[in-house]
């Protein structure tokens, strides 16, 4: 069992029990490799040897019990930093990207591509201790102004390497992990992991695992689903049509079956697990508006990788896709540049229709994400600043399509833009590239792959006029849905 077993569903541990040969999805394969590229990124910048810092990296190639002890004799030598370490404990394995010695004892290093910390901004906020990554081991560590953000999962992994750590009477209490900042090492308290970490185990003792499947949000990308769909279908479990903890309400009042919340006649609910039946995607509320228009139009969408900035920031208006793009590393002069260029390009279509006496409105769906990479861009580099983003977002003249789809519509399988624009008539050039793929086409573009490039732009592109496509739809009433009850 790994730390990750401890996290989501527990069914997938039977299932991988007893079917241990299921390979993992593409998708899972994909976030492995991403893993892998950023732990060899972060090693790679760790301190090397020298005269008073001993390294050892142990084989990744070996055998995982060769491993486990070549990473007790890499202890027992002392050495000041050991990476690919692995450790075996009862019942639980668990790897270590790192060992760092600190006096007689080792702190474990975790590397993950989960966002660890956030900045804090206001005074009095708390700090968290760090290191640079070049440094650990080296350096005494700082206070920053950041605040830890939980991941289980990552929680987990260090707790389970303290646990090992003090079997061999190694522990020094504390651990260290980088996330998307591959710069910096956040100390974390590895004791404080334990209560949860020795409720997960228990939960995960096979006296306690489920003995069926339940439909999760995670089986849509779980190995196993293959054999868990049909169990469900077969019982026409609640959790087909409600994944998770929404049927539990219904399950506790004895309706475990889609058919059975259909026939308690229950109002939304249950028109909504028809609809599901149906295969009909939208019901249309009552409370249905059309969002607001002007003369000029113009729809964004903005991609970013990981917590490391928006590369992508495109535009539809007058039938013309505008892309303001860069592929060089984030956080720096070019994204500095081409947000800058953006802002100025759509702040010129604003002033020119102000000019005009007309009106004007940028339409974004679901504006989530758009607004805080305008922030941290003001935050970052000034422009636009602070202000005038402020200003934008809070102005009548950024509409989020999402709020007006969430009003006027219901759906048994959520309101995304990919469920929703289809039924306005919008078609995607390539249907399968999702949010993951698109991670995936970004490092690739970075490398320079002109295709991946291509596709993130096609991909851009289908979505601004997607959002465009669903107003325009709305605006005539949204014909071809049916009316909810
Ligand atoms: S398909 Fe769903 S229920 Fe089955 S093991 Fe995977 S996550 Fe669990």
């Amino acid at each position: 069992m790994q730390a990750s077993d401890l996290v989501g569903c527990r069914y997938r541990l039977v299932q991988r029990r007893a079917h241990p040969d299921v390979p993992a999805t593409p998708a899972a394969q994909a976030r492995a490799e991403r893993a892998d590229a950023a732990r060899a990124a972060v090693l790679a910048h760790l301190p090397g040897p020298s005269k008073n810092f001993r390294c050892l990296d142990l084989d990744t190639e070996a055998d995982r019990w060769e491993r486990e002890m070549a990473t007790l004799e890499a202890m027992a030598t002392g050495a000041h930093l050991i990476t690919h370490a692995a450790f075996a404990y009862d019942t639980w394995q668990v790897d270590v990207d790192a060992l760092v010695r600190e006096g007689d004892a080792y702190l474990p290093l975790l590397i993950t591509n989960h966002r660890v910390a956030r900045r804090v901004q206001s005074a009095g906020s708390p700090s968290l201790p760090a290191v640079p990554t070049h440094r650990v081991g080296l350096s005494a560590p700082l206070e920053l102004p950041y605040r830890l953000r939980h991941h289980s999962v990552d929680g987990y992994r260090l707790g389970m390497a303290a646990r090992a750590l003090e079997a061999s009477d190694l522990d020094a209490g504390r651990g260290l992990i980088i996330g998307q900042d591959r710069d910096t090492a956040f100390y974390v308290d590895t004791q404080s992991y334990q209560p949860a970490l020795e409720r997960a185990l228990e939960a995960a003792a096979p006296a306690n695992l489920p003995t069926s499947p339940r439909r999760l949000k995670e089986c849509a990308d779980c190995r196993f689903w293959h054999l868990c769909e049909p169990v469900l279908r077969a019982r026409d479990d609640i959790s087909l049509f409600l994944p998770g903890d929404r049927g539990t309400p219904y399950v506790e009042r004895g309706i475990g079956k889609v058919q059975e919340l259909i026939d308690a006649s229950l109002g939304e609910v249950s028109a909504l697990a028809q609809a599901w039946r149906d295969g009909t995607v939208l019901l249309k509320r009552p409370e249905f508006v059309a969002p607001p228009r002007a003369d000029v139009e113009v729809d964004i969408d903005m991609e970013a990788y990981l917590d490391q900035g928006a590369y992508l920031w495109g535009a539809w208006h007058a039938g013309e896709y505008t892309p303001f793009v860069t592929w060089a590393p984030l956080g720096g002069q070019a994204e500095a540049h081409n947000v800058a260029a953006f802002w100025q390009w759509l702040m010129q279509l604003r002033e020119d229709a102000h000019a005009q006496g007309r009106t004007f409105a940028a339409y974004c769906y679901s504006a989530h994400g758009e607004n805080h990479w305008l922030r941290m861009s003001a935050q970052r580099f000034g422009t636009p600043s602070p202000q005038e983003v402020a200003e934008f977002i809070a102005s009548p003249e950024w509409v989020d399509m999402f709020s007006y789809v969430k009003r006027g519509f219901a759906g048994p399988h959520g309101l995304g833009l990919k469920l929703v624009a289809p039924q306005a008539g919008h078609a995607w050039a390539e249907d399968d590239f999702d949010g993951e793929e698109s991670v995936n086409a970004r490092r690739l573009a970075v490398a320079g792959d002109q295709h991946a490039r291509q596709r993130l732009l096609d991909y851009n592109a289908g979505d601004v006029q997607a959002t465009a496509r669903i107003r325009e739809w709305m605006s005539q009433g949204a014909p071809g849905v049916a009316e909810l009850g």
